[in-house]
């Protein structure tokens, strides 16, 4: 039945929007005062005019007072689960955690859904995409929604991501979509217009801008923004953070781990697996509509662009050619499709593309937001790169325009239909041949 099926299929996508909230990461022993870490000095001679003397030292860790960590495990955080957050969500919680907030005092808000949007939108003042006018709604929900309600948060952090982190290299940048880095503004300045909701519900609104991309300026930025408020020293800031990024990679390696184990048992049992082509927050059930349950019911495996394995030498089996014949200079070179790959995401989802183009097991899922300007010029390139391998493919832009529920319905059946096709076809191992079509198309993806 469709219960059954739900319940024995993976679904990786659903499976990751709830883990990077939730998953809890181990904190290594944190510093004490003894605790000796070493620190350059930089001494600048003549003024600036003669050269820069840098020395190691070593020093003990400054810890702050007993005082400020009492102050600190009082302190109540929220923030709302959208946009960027999804990519960084691991990071965000442990940064805090490692600085005593009781992870009980760290609230997300909950999934996308109609009615929280309408009960939000309402204070909305500019016409942008669906992404970007839900994160509004999110932040009036941990204001106002009855579930939060006790919960009187001191802060609320919906930080500007301005640059990500990200794994396709040889890029121009890596940069958010301008949207995203925007949105935490708009959103304030929709909550203060007509008087300072934020202060009227005592909520100091936390949105300075971060930098994921510069490892180093991150640390101030953090330490900029938070050093007062949670009365943290720089020492213990520079800890939380490398902490942060540890519990981000670890949840990255998680999900790979389950995603090859997918692929792996997709090659063994000719089976299909959906690939989810779509932004960090596309995992939100509210945001993709659900279509990934719907699959999930017809019995299809899905996967997230997360989940592929990253490490070179797996990449290498599908893209080795490539490299060989200095298309690209590695596996996670797109310059080969896309010159202009400065968005960080953009750039992900065209890499992705790439290797579910040449992997035999793979179908694709290509999900985009209403009024997406940012996913507009990746359309094509998509199109062409799946296009000239054949793989089997269900497009859904502009996903939340006009009520989508029972027209997804329908198409999803559609492509189930040809995606049974396809398998069979996987079976007798007629796919070998599609991939030679592939090597001849070749030369029209190319930009
Ligand atoms: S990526 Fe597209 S849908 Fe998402 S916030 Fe940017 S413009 Fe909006």
């Amino acid at each position: 039945s469709r219960k059954d099926l739900q319940q024995s299929t993976p679904n990786l996508v659903k499976k990751e929007s709830i883990s990077l909230f939730d998953q809890p990461y181990d904190l290594e022993p944190k510093p004490t005062a003894s605790t000796q870490i070493k620190e350059q000095q930089v001494k600048v001679t003549l003024g600036g005019w003669g050269p820069t003397l840098r020395k190691e030292v070593k020093r003990n860790f400054v810890l702050s007072s007993e005082e400020s960590k009492k102050h600190r495990k009082n302190l109540k955080i929220a923030i709302p689960k959208v946009l960027n957050i999804y990519s960084l969500a691991p990071f965000l919680r442990t940064y805090l955690e490692a600085l005593d907030i009781d992870p009980l005092h760290i609230q997300f808000s909950g999934f996308s859904n109609e009615d929280m949007f309408l009960e939000g939108a309402k204070y909305g003042s500019v016409d942008s995409c669906y992404p970007a006018k839900v994160a509004q709604s999110h932040v009036y929900s941990l204001m106002y929604d009855k579930k939060f309600a006790k919960k009187h948060f001191d802060h609320m952090w919906f930080p500007a991501v301005t640059e990500l982190p990200g794994y396709v290299k040889h890029t121009m940048g890596q940069t958010s979509c301008p949207i995203i880095s925007g949105t935490p503004k708009v959103v304030y300045s929709a909550f203060t217009k007509e008087k300072n909701l934020f202060e009227e519900k005592g909520i100091d609104y936390v949105e300075d801008a971060l930098n994921f991309d510069n490892r180093d300026l991150l640390k101030k930025q953090l330490f900029h923004t938070w050093g007062n408020k949670l009365r943290i020293t720089e020492d213990e800031n520079n800890w939380a953070v490398e902490q942060a990024w540890k519990a981000l990679d670890q949840n990255d390696e998680d999900i790979m781990k389950e995603g090859r184990a997918i692929l792996d048992e997709a090659i063994a049992n000719d089976e299909i697996v959906i690939l989810l082509l779509g932004r960090p927050y596309h995992s939100d059930p509210g945001m993709n509509h659900e279509v990934l349950d719907e699959f999930q019911s017809l019995g299809f495996k899905t996967i997230s662009m997360r989940a592929i394995p990253k490490d070179e030498t797996y990449l290498m089996k599908y893209f080795k050619e490539d490299v060989d014949s200095h298309y690209i200079e590695s596996p996670y070179d797109i310059r080969d499709v896309w010159a202009e790959n400065f968005s960080t995401n953009s750039a992900q989802k065209v890499w992705a593309a790439k290797f579910a183009a040449r992997h035999p097991n793979l179908a694709v899922l290509d999900l985009s937001s209403f009024k997406c300007g940012h996913d507009a010029p990746t359309y094509a390139i998509i199109d062409k790169i799946i296009g000239a391998s054949r793989t089997p493919h269900l497009t859904l832009h502009d996903i939340d325009a006009n009520k989508p529920g029972g027209s997804i319905k329908i198409r999803v059946k559609t492509f189930a239909y040809t995606l049974e096709q396809y398998q069979k076809r996987l079976t007798n191992k007629q796919i070998d041949e599609q991939k030679i079509s592939y090597k001849e198309e070749k030369e029209e993806i190319t930009v």
